[in-house]
């Protein structure tokens, strides 16, 4: 039996029984309550990734443990790191470590380097949710959160400004492997600092295309200028970008086509501030072009 968490999860979130998974993600949430002492939440959209995530980590927690479907003892631990690193994540934000933004970059970063199923499956379960399961937007672990001062005066102290590319211990946890080559140099300092947080996209994301380039796909991040989605890129070798605080270096860049921007930050999109660089139509092609080229959709 082959394993195929893309289609196995796609199958699940749709087949699920509504109060089975309700009961089940209500358990596990209320769980991880009692026992760490949390009681954050992760807010109407970020609990549609928290279902998500749970099933995902339901389909390989059930495959790590049938000895009919997995026979390596390497997969297994590897799938088990991988499950570990998700309850981390969850955890983090029940017990107000992360906000439930983080938690989705965390997920993409994690689903990059561990590809146990591909961002458009994920984003695609997201959409599932969103679609046939309007229940979550109700549950406990769906309330409205904020993030706590303290997080944000961490966020601040590990911003030291030029080149400086210090990675938040949520990254840590996650197992970074990237390496320190950059795809190209960037000369201009283009790309403005800005001091606010970027939130989910309000709509219906379907009716969006899933890409507008090869290697630029739909998230569930909207544009802080105009509102649509924003698309976004993996780099496999770090992008160095030039900001108005000095060179900072990227694994990932966001864009809207619609304001001809684009949107970077040296931790997490959602960190309490981003970068933004707006051009006019030719330079935006010309980079976006250029973002394309040394871009990926997976790790
Ligand atoms: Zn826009």
């Amino acid at each position: 039996m082959a394993i195929d968490f893309d289609k196995w999860l796609i199958e699940a979130l749709i087949a699920y029984p509504v109060e089975d998974l309700k009961q089940a993600t209500n358990d596990f949430y209320s769980g991880i309550c009692r026992r760490t002492g949390g009681s954050n939440a992760f807010g109407v959209n970020g609990a549609k990734e928290y279902v998500v995530a749970f099933v995902l980590f339901d389909l390989v927690k059930y495959t790590c443990e049938s000895t009919n479907i997995i026979n390596s003892e390497e997969l297994r631990q590897a799938l088990t790191d991988f499950n570990r690193l998700v309850l981390g994540g969850i955890v983090r934000v029940i017990t107000g470590q992360a906000g439930p933004l983080e938690f989705s970059d965390f997920m993409d970063n994690l689903l990059s380097r561990v590809p146990v199923i591909t961002n458009e499956t994920w984003s695609a379960g997201y959409r599932i949710v969103e679609r046939r399961h309007k229940w979550v937007e109700s549950q406990p672990f769906a309330r409205e959160v904020y993030k706590s001062s303290l997080l944000d005066i961490q966020a601040d102290n590990t911003h030291n400004g030029a080149g400086n590319n210090t990675r938040s211990n949520f990254e840590k946890s996650s197992g970074s492997s990237y390496g320190n080559k950059t795809c190209s140099q960037d000369a201009d300092s283009n790309f403005v600092r800005k001091n606010e947080h970027i939130g989910y996209f309000e709509g219906d994301i379907g009716d969006y295309p899933l890409y507008i380039t090869p290697k630029f796909y739909i998230t569930a991040y909207a544009c802080p200028i105009c509102g649509r989605p924003l698309y976004k890129t993996l780099f496999h070798e770090l992008e160095q970008l030039s900001t108005d605080e000095g060179r900072i270096l990227v694994e990932r860049i966001f864009t809207c086509e619609n304001c001809r921007a684009f949107f970077a930050s040296d931790k997490y999109l959602d960190s309490g501030y981003y970068y933004q660089r707006r051009l006019n139509e030719e330079d935006y092609r010309v980079l976006l072009g250029h973002y394309d080229n040394c871009g990926s959709t997976s790790w």
